[in-house]
């Protein structure tokens, strides 16, 4: 076995390898960009290196500084998880030169896998049925169009270097082809560099159904059984099951040879994952399953094959790479239970699924089930990188028991802070078709185009709540008092306390109060009665099930699972905690810069307001933190500005 592993890659995998690593007795190296100095795989590993900056192409895609480190730690192996260079023969080619074992296949078995088209012309040749379409080298627009025509439409045009659901492109009319091809190229450029399409019978209403494959170098080659990802929302895995509903023990082991066949073709060693889409519209049939793609790899909902076999899949890829044999033969596969993974994503529902970046102020993970999480409360989501946060995965004796158990713990999920998709997990656990096990790979997109998807009104009862919290922290006599003499200096900073337009009814004194729900402005409504403070928003009264988490002059509130953020209007997001003492104003995340409010040279009073980022649809103002004068202004006004990117300076008046 190894001594050491250099884990070349982050988030909840680098953390879920380095736990088997260290079982094994391994010495674990992280490595880290500028963005992950202190990601919770740093501090899980044993050492930690960084590798440049926050751009995953001069870091983890690095493969120069990847080796590099590798050497100067003295790594025995590199383990590159999923997604990155865990799909990059040249990597592979490049640990092996440098005498460090890669845990994964051959660079030969991923460059015959890695092109969709290429790939299936492998496995038409080894006798494995793929999803009938074109895949030849000639591409000129006329010809594929032809091609198109002939397949029978509607067909779908892939990108042949591809992952995660990009650049596919379905086509349903023959004159909307060369515009979809078009875009398919493009995206397949722009992602993968490859510019090359393959195009497919576009198979309505399937189900995706992909078996687990092991290899060893003494040839032996096994499955461990199937995994059904049909719930998917534009192509990409959102939950994950295994056993597959309604699969049968004699058709586990028809595909799973299929698969095995598929594997051998290529002189698979280690861990893979071979893709098929099944029809069912007549109940799962051998002749009914057609290869799409092997993903060379780990795969990201490979727990669930663990809860079933009882396998560590991380241990049995160390194993092999170090060259021992597998340690199970085909007979002795045992699927046991059922288990069903939920990918958790720091994510907006409400507004296209878009990446949500901010801080995780706080975050509360189910116990008494398996969670694999990459974050702890305090750390950041970024733009840089996938925005999966957490995976939850229940394990149970029968679906119905598993689906219940996930439900419930995304149920006692929170998340707070970054939007994200905890409510829309649970509520397709609980949709009729996914419990009766008869969704397809449509299900989610028909779901939200039926209604599901857009924007909920603003929770005005949640609302109502937080800004009852942030008022109990705000002495109540500093509202009332609006006719009391102000203190010095107090009214500096703009306040709600200064509206003037407070009015009194029958001993009940009411004010007037502008807020901001999640970026919107709203108003809310506060009475002073004998019974002490009362609030509403547009009539509503606090929420009484809700939890309210208050971040500096913010509170979040969380209701069912939805997240809501409220603060008092002129008590702006204070500007980044970092830097402000010494007069550097930074973005406090990724986004745009709205409005530039002061010039340089200006004199800036404290809390004066001098810039408006726009992010995520939110406006975020930077304010002076001091008595001072604008010293330099460091962007324009309409700039994209990354997360902690310095604004401008302010010097503190008679600096030298
Ligand atoms: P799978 O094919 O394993 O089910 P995907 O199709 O979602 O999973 O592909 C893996 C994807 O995971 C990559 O395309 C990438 O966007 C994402 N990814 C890569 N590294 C990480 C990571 N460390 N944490 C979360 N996601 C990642
Ligand atoms: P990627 O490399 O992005 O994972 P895949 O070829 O595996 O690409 O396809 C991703 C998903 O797109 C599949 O899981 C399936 O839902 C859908 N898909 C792929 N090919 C077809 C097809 N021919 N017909 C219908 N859906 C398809
Ligand atoms: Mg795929």
């Amino acid at each position: 076995m190894f001594r050491s592993v250099l884990i070349a890659n982050r988030g909840e995998i680098a953390c879920r390898i380095a736990r088997t690593a260290k079982q094994l007795g391994l010495r674990t190296i992280a490595v880290y960009s500028a963005a992950d100095a202190d990601a919770l795989h740093v501090r899980v590993c044993d050492e930690a290196h960084p590798i440049g900056p926050a751009e995953p192409q001069e870091s983890y895609l690095s493969i120069d500084r990847l080796i590099e480190v590798a050497k100067t730690t003295a790594a025995d192996c590199v383990h590159p998880g999923y997604g990155f260079l865990s799909e990059n023969a040249d990597f592979a080619e490049r640990c092996e030169q440098a005498g460090i074992a890669f845990i994964g296949p051959p660079a030969e078995a991923i460059r015959a896998m890695g092109l969709k088209d290429r790939a299936k012309a492998l496995m038409e040749r080894a006798g494995v049925p793929v999803v009938p379409g074109y895949h030849g080298d000639r591409q000129d627009a006329t010809f594929l169009k032809r091609k198109a025509y002939e397949i029978g439409y509607p067909v779908l045009i892939k990108p042949a270097a591809g992952g995660g659901g990009r650049g596919l492109r379905r086509v349903d009319k023959h004159a909307d082809f060369e515009a979809a091809l078009e875009a398919a190229i493009r995206e397949g450029e722009a992602a993968f560099g490859v510019s090359r399409v393959l195009i497919e019978k576009f198979v309505v209403a399937p189900r995706h159904i992909e078996f687990q494959v092991f290899a060893d170098r003494h040839s032996g080659i096994i499955h461990l059984g199937e995994r059904d990802c049909s719930l998917q929302r534009r192509h990409q895995k959102v939950i994950e099951e295994a056993p597959a509903p309604g699969m049968t023990s004699q058709l586990r082991a028809q595909i799973g040879a299929a698969a095995v066949k598929a594997a051998s073709a290529v002189g698979y060693v280690g861990a893979g994952t071979v893709e098929f889409l099944a029809d069912w519209s007549s109940g799962l049939r051998a002749d009914a399953f057609w290869f799409i793609e092997m993903n060379t790899r780990l795969q990201v909902e490979h727990p669930v094959t663990e809860a079933v076999t009882g396998l560590d899949l991380v241990e049995w890829q160390f194993r092999i790479a170090a060259g021992e044999r597998l340690p199970l033969q085909q007979s002795q596969l045992h699927i046991d239970g059922s288990a069903i993974e939920a990918r958790l994503y720091a994510e907006d529902p409400e507004n296209g699924f878009l990446p949500s970046t901010g801080t995780i102020v706080a975050l509360e993970l189910p116990d008494n089930i398996r969670v694999e999480c990459g974050v702890e409360a305090g750390d950041r989501t970024t733009p840089y990188y996938d925005a999966m946060i957490a995976k939850i995965i229940a394990h149970e004796p029968t679906r119905e028991a598993a689906l219940e158990r996930l439900a419930q713990a995304l149920d006692r999920t929170v998340v707070v802070g970054p939007r994200n998709n905890v409510a829309f997990l649970a509520g397709l656990c609980r949709t009729s078709e996914f419990r009766q096990g008869r969704v397809d790979t449509g299900f989610i997109d028909r779901m939200l185009a039926a209604g599901g998807g857009g924007p909920s009104r603003a929770d005005r009862a949640a609302a109502a709540l937080g800004i009852a919290h942030l008022l109990a922290r705000n002495p109540i006599d500093q509202v009332a008092g609006d006719d009391s003499p102000r203190s010095e200096g107090e009214s500096e900073m703009p306040s709600p306390w200064a509206t003037r337009d407070g009015f009194q009814l029958g001993g009940m004194r009411s004010l007037a109060v502008p807020i901001v729900i999640d970026g919107e402005n709203g108003m809310a409504t506060i009475s002073y009665g004998i019974s002490g403070m009362r609030v509403t928003v547009d009539g509503t009264a606090p929420a009484t099930d809700a939890r309210v988490f208050e971040v500096a002059e913010e509170a979040y509130v969380v209701r069912h699972g939805r997240q809501t953020r409220v603060r008092l209007k002129d008590f702006s997001a204070p500007a980044s905690e970092a830097g402000v003492a010494d007069g550097v104003l930074k973005a406090p995340m990724h986004g745009r810069v709205l409005e530039i409010l002061a010039g340089s040279g200006d004199r800036v009073a404290r809390g004066q307001r001098l810039a408006v980022i726009e992010a995520m649809k939110m406006e975020h103002t930077l304010r002076a933190p001091f008595d001072g004068l604008v010293s330099r202004i460091s962007v324009d006004t309409g700039a994209q500005v990354v997360e902690g990117a310095e604004i401008m300076v302010i010097e503190h008046v008679g600096d030298a």
